[in-house]
């Protein structure tokens, strides 16, 4: 526990504030608090420092969907190979897509690239300012806008992401569910943005969403702004925010045609750019549809002709809006030039398994390659 935190706890052991409505002051314990226990994050700079745009767009847009954890390597890997926006410019598509394969979501990637292009074309390489200008650029969303205006440019602008939007419901007491209560989230936030240090204040909220009130056991007892905080006053912080029930999660089901040749190459297609994971490479597969198709069936999709067998066991992987349960057909093929390919042959190539890795391969792929040749 740091210094502040410990300042924090004492003071709650001695007396039992009253609850004071969030608002300035909550503002000026947020950032106090920030200055002393801020996380050390590869693409932060010092508190009441302007951040490098660069760094902090390409940061922003890697944390979507994905944890701190699994995002600081593949940042540090980027920076290292295109330290420059207008160098991300210039990269080969593909090698971007090869270095961004296992942070999932590939049209980040692909979007990542455009915008650096359109950055460079447009704008000179050096990113715009305000929200309305990032909102035009490809891949960045209201909450990407408004982290960068904030935090690279102390812009007075509102990012909310998961974490913000929890301490928002929790220091207002929001009772109404999480997704309409979204606006009215995004409004009060609005009204406890400083218009100075608006980047510190958006990351101190992002840190105390992360550190301290958390989903579940909120430690309200260290938090800087308890006295503000309506929830904690009405013992509420562990029920709130009110999420609407969901919906179930689809699940979509097909067949996998791992072939290997004789000298250990690999045939694997790639996607159409457009729709789910769009121009990266896949082992060719059946449609994914409600039901497995029958061996009939789904033999109309095998990419050659061959011997097939299944694989013992079944690959599951879970995308956002469906879970996805694959069976894994393997053959061996000779290595001459007699094996014909059946399916959109110009969109396929061999690829040797020593090589497999430095490929443009999603997670469920990859899966679905190790199921595969794990059966000998
Ligand atoms: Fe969250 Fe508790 Fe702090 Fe309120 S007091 S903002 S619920 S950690």
């Amino acid at each position: 526990m740091g210094a502040v935190q410990e300042n924090v706890a004492l003071r709650r052991k001695q007396q039992q504030l009253p609850l004071r409505p969030a608002g300035p002051l909550t503002v000026k314990s947020l950032l106090a608090w920030y200055e002393a226990e801020r996380r050390d994050l590869p693409w932060r700079y010092g508190p009441r420092k302007a951040a490098n745009p660069y760094r902090v767009w390409l940061s922003e847009i890697m944390l979507q969907q994905t944890t701190v954890k699994a995002v600081v390597p593949y940042f540090q890997k980027f920076v290292a190979r295109w330290p420059t926006v207008a160098a991300l410019a210039e990269a080969p598509l593909e090698e971007v897509l090869q270095q961004w394969a296992g942070l999932g979501y590939y049209s980040r990637a692909r979007n990542l690239k455009a915008c650096a292009e359109t950055v460079v074309r447009d704008f000179g390489g050096e990113f715009p300012r305000a929200e309305a200008d990032l909102l035009k650029l490809p891949g960045i969303g209201p909450y990407t806008a408004a982290a960068i205006s904030a935090i690279a440019f102390g812009e007075k602008a509102t990012p909310v992401d998961g974490n913000v939007e929890r301490v928002v419901a929790r220091l207002f007491a929001v009772k109404q569910p999480l997704p309409g209560a979204k606006t009215e989230i995004r409004r009060l936030a609005a009204t406890l943005t400083p218009q100075r240090r608006a980047g510190d204040f958006a990351q101190a909220m992002m840190d105390l969403g992360a550190e301290i009130c958390t989903p579940k056991k909120p430690s309200c007892l260290v938090c800087p702004v308890q006295q503000d905080c309506a929830a904690s006053a009405h013992n509420l912080a562990e029920l709130l925010p009110i999420r609407a029930a969901k919906t179930a999660r689809p699940t979509r089901q097909g067949v996998a045609f791992l072939v290997q040749r004789e000298d250990g190459a690999v045939l694997l297609r790639q996607r159409p750019e457009a729709g789910l994971l769009g121009g990266m490479l896949e082992v060719p597969s059946t449609p994914w549809d409600e039901q497995q198709p029958a061996r009939s069936e789904a033999m109309r999709s095998a990419p050659v002709k061959a011997s097939w067998h299944a694989v013992t066991g079944t690959v599951v992987h879970v995308f956002t809006h469906f879970r996805l349960e694959l069976i894994v057909y393997r053959a061996l093929v000779p290595s001459d030039t007699s094996v014909t390919l059946w399916a959109e042959p110009e969109r396929c190539r061999w690829v040797h398994r020593r090589d497999l890795h430095a490929q443009a391969l999603p997670s469920v792929m990859k899966k679905v390659i190790a199921h595969g040749l794990a059966d000998n």
